[in-house]
Parts: structure tokens; C-alpha cells; sequence
């Protein structure tokens, strides 16, 4: 059976304020209800189908949030259930998320995620990219979607002073939209940054969501 200590751990080292996101992606079905045995609701999953299927399988009190890049033509699947989307990276992808929610009758929650690493292979919207959609009459319209926040991935090194610089960057931008009080259709008050490796520095930087997977279901 899964140890267990790490994910308590974590969770006994983290600020009330923030909210654990458990990343369960290739992991067995037995692992997450080990952690959902000690009580954790909270998991996220990087694949929709991979998504779909635990959902299907697993106790429906789970709060499901899809954390990877995310093709416009499987929002669908996700949509009946899906509690927060963290990697909404272009203005076609929130038109079709809105009108699939609209079809199941629901607001889903999404978070912009914003490109602050130095890597080349990340996805995100520049902070220009996500601020021209958000102003636009365009996104105004879209009434089945809420934007509740930001995500980001920092730089994969040991360098600790780049990973808080690019936390750094996206907390100042979060503050800015947040004080926007012009915005529609969005609530500020979600910020995901931090994984297994980071998530130190990225609470350091002010996150309040961090998503962590190996160190509590182990290496993949
Ligand atoms: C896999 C993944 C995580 C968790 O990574 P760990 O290093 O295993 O903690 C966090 N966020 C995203 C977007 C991921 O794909």
C-alpha cells in the first residue's frame, strides 16, 4: 500500500490558505483512495481520458482538476464534471469550454495559464496574450465560464533565484487583474504554482494552490 506519511507531510507543513492539489496522473485507482482515505478530495489529472476514466471509477465527492494542456475537441468529455481547469491557454479554447458548459447547464471554473519559464516547450499565454482576451467584448460574453486565476510552471533547474523571479512575475500579474475591478466574468482569487520540486519557493512567492505528484504517490 501506498506510505501515506509524505502526503500528510505536506499536508501538515502547508498553509491552511492553500489548497493541495493531489496529482495522480499514471498512478492506480488503490493509490488515490489510499490518499482519499486520509481524507483528501482534491486530485488532479493531466490526460482527459486518463481524467475520465478515474472519475467514472472512483467516489463522485471528488473534486476533479484538469492540470495539463487540454485539446479543444475533448473539453467535452470533462465538461459534465470537471471542477477547475488550470491550463486555458487561448481564447478558442475558453469559447469552446463555455459552450460546453452551457450544454451541461454549469460555470466552469478555469484558470489562465501564463507562460513565465525560460523553456521553450511550456504552453501559456504571454501576460499581454491574457490580458487582450480578458478585456475584450468577445470574452465579456462568455457566460458559462469564470476565470478564477492563474497558473504557471517555472523553469526546471536548481537555480533557486530564477524559479522565484518567474513566481515572482506571475503573483505581480495576478494582484494587477485581481485589483481590475473592470474585469467581467472573473473572480481572482485562485494562484497554482508549485510542484513537488518548487512548491516551497512558489508559497515563498505567494501561490495558494500547489500541485504536487511524486512526492506523494512517488516517482512516475
Ligand atoms: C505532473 C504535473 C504536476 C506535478 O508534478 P510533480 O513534480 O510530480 O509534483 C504539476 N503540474 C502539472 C501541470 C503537471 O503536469
Amino acid at each position: 500500500m501506498l506510505n501515506t506519511a509524505p502526503y500528510f507531510h505536506i499536508k501538515n507543513t502547508l498553509p491552511e490558505t492553500v489548497t493541495l492539489v493531489a496529482v495522480s496522473k499514471t498512478k492506480p485507482l488503490e493509490d488515490i483512495l489510499t490518499i482519499y482515505e486520509c481524507g483528501h478530495r482534491i486530485f488532479g489529472e493531466n490526460k482527459v481520458q486518463e481524467l475520465c476514466k478515474k472519475y467514472e471509477q472512483l467516489p463522485k465527492d471528488i473534486e476533479w482538476h484538469l492540470i495539463g494542456h487540454v485539446q479543444t475537441n475533448k473539453v467535452k468529455y470533462v465538461a459534465p464534471f470537471v471542477s477547475l481547469i488550470h491550463a486555458v491557454d487561448s481564447f478558442k479554447l475558453l469559447e469552446e469550454i463555455n459552450k460546453q458548459a452551457l450544454k451541461n447547464n454549469r460555470i466552469i471554473k478555469c484558470l489562465l495559464q501564463i507562460y513565465i519559464a525560460k523553456e521553450e516547450s511550456k504552453f501559456g499565454l504571454e501576460t499581454v496574450e491574457a490580458e487582450q482576451i480578458l478585456i475584450s467584448s468577445e470574452f465579456s460574453k462568455l457566460k458559462n465560464i469564470e476565470i478564477v486565476g492563474l497558473m504557471g510552471m517555472a523553469t526546471n533547474t536548481d537555480n533557486e533565484e530564477v524559479i522565484k523571479n518567474e513566481f515572482s512575475v506571475l503573483k505581480e500579474f495576478f494582484v494587477r487583474l485581481k485589483n481590475n475591478t473592470h474585469l467581467l466574468n472573473c473572480n481572482f482569487t485562485i494562484l497554482s504554482m508549485g510542484m513537488s520540486n518548487d512548491y516551497k519557493l512558489a508559497l515563498e512567492c505567494g501561490s495558494t494552490m500547489v500541485r504536487i505528484g511524486s512526492t506523494i504517490f512517488g516517482s512516475r
